[in-house]
């Protein structure tokens, strides 16, 4: 069963921590082989949301490493989710990433400047926010807001 969710006003697909991903869409960004890692981690939620009458598009909200998000995928499974329950939490979506040092090609979660969801307050959410600051491969600095790096699937 798809989870809708509000999402500080606004109304995604919600996907709980662990659960397969599942769309009768065709669904932009979304990739079957990379959904286990992103499902598998505790501080990531995947999301849908469909802008006008385009196809949905997969996205990421994505917490600091050891943030705890108890109930959060209970809540949402009965309507109850808050906006505190979003605090700290930056929209990302997996996208590709060069890095210009290496030229290494990886697929990174970035962030999405320019969606409307967690639009409210970005600033301070991207202030409050750990990037990964250095390319795994040449530990040169990153050129993107780079929440996560996927690993090699
Ligand atoms: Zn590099």
């Amino acid at each position: 069963m798809i989870i809708k969710a509000d999402i500080v006003g606004y109304e995604v697909d919600y996907w709980p921590a662990g659960v397969p991903f599942e769309s009768d869409d065709v669904v932009r960004n979304y990739y079957h082989w990379e959904d286990p890692y992103w499902a598998s981690r505790d501080n990531i939620r995947r999301v849908t949301a469909r802008f006008f009458s385009g196809s949905p598009i997969y996205y990421l909200m994505h917490w600091n490493a050891g943030t705890q998000l108890a109930g959060l995928d209970a809540r949402a499974a009965d309507g109850s989710v808050r906006e505190e329950d979003f605090a700290g939490a930056v929209l990302v979506e997996p996208m590709d990433y060069t890095c210009p040092f290496c030229d290494a090609r990886l697929r990174a979660a970035i962030v999405d400047p320019g969606s409307p969801i967690l639009g409210k307050d970005r600033p301070a959410r991207l202030r409050a926010h750990t990037f990964i600051p250095d390319c795994p491969v040449c530990h040169r600095e990153t050129r993107a807001r780079v929440a996560e790096f996927l690993p090699p699937v």
